[in-house]
Formats: C-alpha cells, sequence, structure tokens
C-alpha cells in the first residue's frame, strides 16, 4: 500500500502483510510519518521529558497538536 508522510510528504511504499500497514488500515491515513520524521519527533519528544515533570502535559499537548 502506499502511504504519505504527514510531516514531509514522502510517499513511501508498505509491505501490505507488515505490521506498521496492518496498523495503518485500522487508522485514518493521516498519522504515518516516514521513519526519519518519526525518529526525529521521538527524539524531540525525549528532550521534552527529560527536561522534567514541569509543563510535561502542556507540552504533549503541543506535540499533538503539530500533527
Ligand atoms: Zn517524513
Amino acid at each position: 500500500m502506499r502511504v504519505k508522510c504527514v510531516i514531509c510528504d514522502t510517499i513511501n511504499q508498505l509491505i501490505d502483510d507488515s505490521p506498521q500497514a496492518k496498523k495503518l488500515r485500522n487508522r485514518p491515513i493521516h498519522t504515518y510519518m516516514c521513519d526519519p520524521c518519526h525518529e526525529r519527533i521521538e527524539q524531540r519528544t525525549n528532550a521534552r521529558l527529560a527536561t522534567g515533570h514541569f509543563g510535561f502535559y502542556k507540552s504533549s499537548r503541543k506535540i499533538e497538536e503539530e500533527f
């Protein structure tokens, strides 16, 4: 199946039987992120988590809005 990264608009081809493809089929297509973007978001999230408890809830909401 063809999927489009929501962040950088890269079109990727997923193997239909792969776990990722199955997961995406059960969710809206716009939740797909390519690997480089996924890593970038993950690093940013971890960096924010590392800053401590203060503003944690607020930060996670902000990340969700960016999606
Ligand atoms: Zn991307």
